[in-house]
């Protein structure tokens, strides 16, 4: 029998104590998952920090099997927002005193679209006084590409590996030049070089995906020491060529539970990283979220996006009604945070501390 409170009491995990502690259920899990919000409340504190989300096209060049905006579905209509409405959705970011934003789209690489990030990250620049933190999530690009971004002004960066097993990942992609599992690590790589507080991170519960892919999948971030982690359950879309799993995947509950494991269980093993409660926990269970800040989470990013456009950004289904909450009464965020003895920290660009100190070590070599 392995005793689980020694475990817990451990400085280094090993894979194996990883399988373990993304096994556990019920009583065992909230055993796991207390001592991850412990941790997280000595390392970091209760704070939780926001990023206004604009999404801000779903044009998109790649076909992923999972995601309801791949190129081949054409029951989407398409669109991009105007500068002027993403420039619109940061002054409301501002007036919100949200600290930071967050662009994400489909991926695309033609000149039009790189000048336009680009010009769009030089004027939320200017029109904030450089107060706004900007975080991109557009996709692998040229390393020029993110260089040029980088030094315009945007500072952090979101990138999914979406899976660290390559054989998954090409049941998940298909696997041409535009989906290459190498090229995806290596965009990985590059936005650590320039210095970018890059983030990555994985969907839980995908078909053929087995608790070995996920250990794996977290020493992957403890290797490449990553300053943020995105990771979600993943949640089958009726019209995506993975739809035909849905049966045989872990139920809606299982994969929240598994995602709050995972999240519990990487806290543990880096203490002082930012951790997104992805509003694809929301979709499974109304407080979702809220779960997983008590997992060790301390990111939310709440929804920007003009109403009009946010059905037609349905890269998993009913997305659309979700990632909103009001500003003021009884379920406004600073009460949901309340409740769970957390806060938000307004107005902070809400860099994550494990980069702080990489920096500041680097900067004394
Ligand atoms: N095009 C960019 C950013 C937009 S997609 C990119 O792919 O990096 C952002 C994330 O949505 C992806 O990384 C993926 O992990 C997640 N996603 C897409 N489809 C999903 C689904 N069906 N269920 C859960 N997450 C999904
Ligand atoms: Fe495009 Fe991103 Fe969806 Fe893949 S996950 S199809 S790159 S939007």
């Amino acid at each position: 029998m392995v005793d689980l409170n020694a475990l817990l009491q451990k400085k280094s995990f090993s894979k194996e104590d990883l399988m373990l502690f993304l096994s556990l259920k019920d009583d065992e899990a909230k055993k796991l998952l207390n001592k991850a919000l412990e941790v997280k409340l000595r390392e970091i504190g209760n704070k939780v920090y926001l990023r206004g989300l604009i999404e801000y096209s779903n044009v998109c060049r790649k076909n992923c099997y999972y995601c309801g905006v791949r190129l081949s579905n054409n029951n989407v209509c398409r669109y991009s927002l105007s500068n002027e409405e993403v420039l619109d959705c940061a002054k409301r970011a501002m007036q919100l005193n949200y600290g930071s934003i967050a662009i994400q789209c489909g991926e695309r690489q033609d000149r039009n679209f790189i000048e336009n990030i680009n010009t769009l990250i030089k004027q939320i620049k200017k029109l904030s006084n450089n107060s706004l933190g900007i975080t991109l999530s557009c996709g692998e690009q040229e390393k020029e590409v993110y260089e040029k971004w980088f030094s315009s002004g945007a500072h952090r960066y979101l990138l999914r590996i979406e899976t660290t097993n390559e054989e998954l990942f090409y049941k998940i992609h298909p696997k041409d030049e535009k989906h290459s599992f190498q090229k995806r690590i290596r965009a990985i790589e590059d936005l650590i070089e320039i210095g970018y507080q890059t983030g990555t991170g994985v969907m839980i519960g995908l078909p053929f995906q087995e608790d070995e892919d996920l250990a794996n999948d977290l020493l992957f971030f403890k290797k490449m020491n990553v300053a943020m982690v995105g990771m979600g359950p993943f949640i089958p879309h009726n019209e995506t060529p993975l739809y035909k799993y849905k049966d045989i995947i872990l139920s809606d509950r299982q994969r929240l539970n598994k995602t709050l494991n995972m999240i519990a269980s990487l806290r543990l093993l880096m203490p002082k990283i930012n951790m997104v409660a992805a509003t694809a926990d929301q979709s499974i269970s109304e407080k979702g979220r809220e779960e997983a800040v008590l997992a060790g989470a301390n990111i939310i990013m709440p929804n920007l996006t003009p109403r009009k456009y946010r059905e037609n950004y349905s890269i998993y289904p009913n997305k659309a009604s979700l990632g909103d909450i009001p500003i003021e009464g009884e379920n406004s965020l600073d009460k949901r945070m309340l409740s769970i003895n957390h806060s938000i920290g307004y107005g902070f660009w809400g860099d994550s501390k494990a980069y702080t100190t990489q920096n500041e070590y680097k900067a004394r070599q």
